[in-house]
C-alpha cells in the first residue's frame, strides 16, 4: 500500500540521527510536513534544511515537559496542526547490571524513555484532537516483553512504553486518535554501537550485518500511519516478523 501523507504534519522526537532522522526524511518524501525535535541543534537544523520548507527544527529535551509542549505549540503555529506524533527519542546508556547501576543514571533513562513518551502523548493528543484526529507511534522494543543482562533500565522503560501505548489508545480511540507501538528489531544506529561496545549480553555480540537499516524502521513508521495498520492499534507492531515486513512492502 502506498503511503500518502500529503497535507499531514508529523512531529518526530529524536530526529537528529538514526531511526528518527530516517522517519523524518521518509515521511517528508511521502508528502508530510515534518518537525524534527531533539537536543542536537546543529544536526536537526542541518537535516531540516536538507528536507526544505516542509521541515522545521525545534530544540527539545523530551525529559522536560515544557520543552515537549513548546515543540507541539511550535508545530501547530508553523504548520497549522498536528496529525502524526512519533515518540522516538530514547537512550540505553549507561548499560550496567542492576546491582552495579548508578541510581541517578538509571533514573535519567526512565525520564527520557518513559516520561518522554508520556510528555509527547500528554502534549500531542490534545493538539491532534483539535486537528480532527491523528496517530501516535511510540517506538518500543523487544525489550518491552523480554529481559537482558545489563538492561534493567531499558527493559523496564520499554515495558512502560507498551503500557502507555495500550492506555493512550484505549482512552482516545473514540476521538479518532490511534496509538500504536513499533518494535523495530535491531537497527544499525548509534544505539547499537553503544550496545556492541558494552559486550554484556547476546545482543552486543550480534553480527552488525544482521541489523536492519534505519530506513526500514522509517518506512514502518510511515506505514503505521495508514489505515492498513489499524489492526495493530493499542499494541506493538514487530518489524522482526516477515509477514509484517511484507505488509509494508520491505520484502517480497
Ligand atoms: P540513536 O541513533 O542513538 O538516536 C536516539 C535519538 O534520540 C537521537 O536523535 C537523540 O537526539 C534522541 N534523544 C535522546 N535523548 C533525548 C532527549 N532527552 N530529548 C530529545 N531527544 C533525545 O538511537 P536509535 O536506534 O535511532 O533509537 C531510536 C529509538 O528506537 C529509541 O527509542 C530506541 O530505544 C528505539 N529502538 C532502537 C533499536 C535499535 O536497535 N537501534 C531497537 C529497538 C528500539 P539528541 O541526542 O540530539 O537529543
Amino acid at each position: 500500500m502506498r503511503v500518502d501523507l500529503t497535507g499531514k504534519t508529523a512531529l518526530i522526537t529524536g530526529a537528529s540521527r538514526g531511526i528518527g532522522e530516517a522517519a523524518a526524511r521518509i515521511m517528508a518524501g511521502y508528502g508530510a510536513r515534518v518537525v524534527l525535535a531533539a537536543r542536537s541543534k546543529s544536526d536537526i537544523e542541518r537535516i531540516a534544511a536538507e528536507i526544505g520548507d516542509a521541515a522545521l527544527a525545534v530544540v527539545c529535551d523530551v525529559s522536560r515537559y515544557d520543552d515537549v509542549q513548546a515543540a507541539v505549540d511550535a508545530t501547530v503555529e508553523h504548520f497549522g496542526g498536528l496529525n502524526v506524533l512519533v515518540n522516538n527519542a530514547g537512550i540505553i546508556d549507561p548499560i550496567a547490571r542492576l546491582d552495579q547501576s548508578d541510581p541517578e543514571a538509571w533514573g535519567r533513562v526512565i525520564d527520557t524513555n518513559v516520561k518522554g513518551v508520556y510528555h509527547g502523548l500528554r502534549a500531542g493528543i490534545p493538539a491532534m484532537k483539535r486537528s480532527g484526529g491523528g496517530v501516535a507511534i511510540n517506538i518500543s522494543s523487544g525489550a518491552a516483553i523480554s529481559t537482558l543482562e545489563g538492561w534493567s533500565h531499558y527493559c523496564a522503560s520499554k515495558a512502560a512504553v507498551l503500557s502507555l501505548t495500550r492506555a493512550a489508545h484505549a482512552e482516545n480511540m473514540q476521538d479518532n486518535i490511534r496509538v500504536v507501538g513499533l518494535s523495530p528489531g535491531t537497527v544499525a544506529t548509534e544505539m547499537q554501537r553503544t550496545i556492541k561496545a558494552s559486550g554484556i549480553n547476546p545482543v552486543a555480540l550480534l553480527n552488525w550485518a544482521w541489523h536492519i537499516s534505519p530506513d526500514w524502521a522509517g518506512e514502518a513508521i510511515a506505514w503505521l500511519t495508514t489505515d492498513a495498520a489499524k489492526e495493530h492499534d493499542g499494541g506493538d507492531f514487530s518489524l522482526k516478523s516477515k509477514e509484517n515486513q511484507r505488509a509494508i512492502g520491505l520484502v517480497a
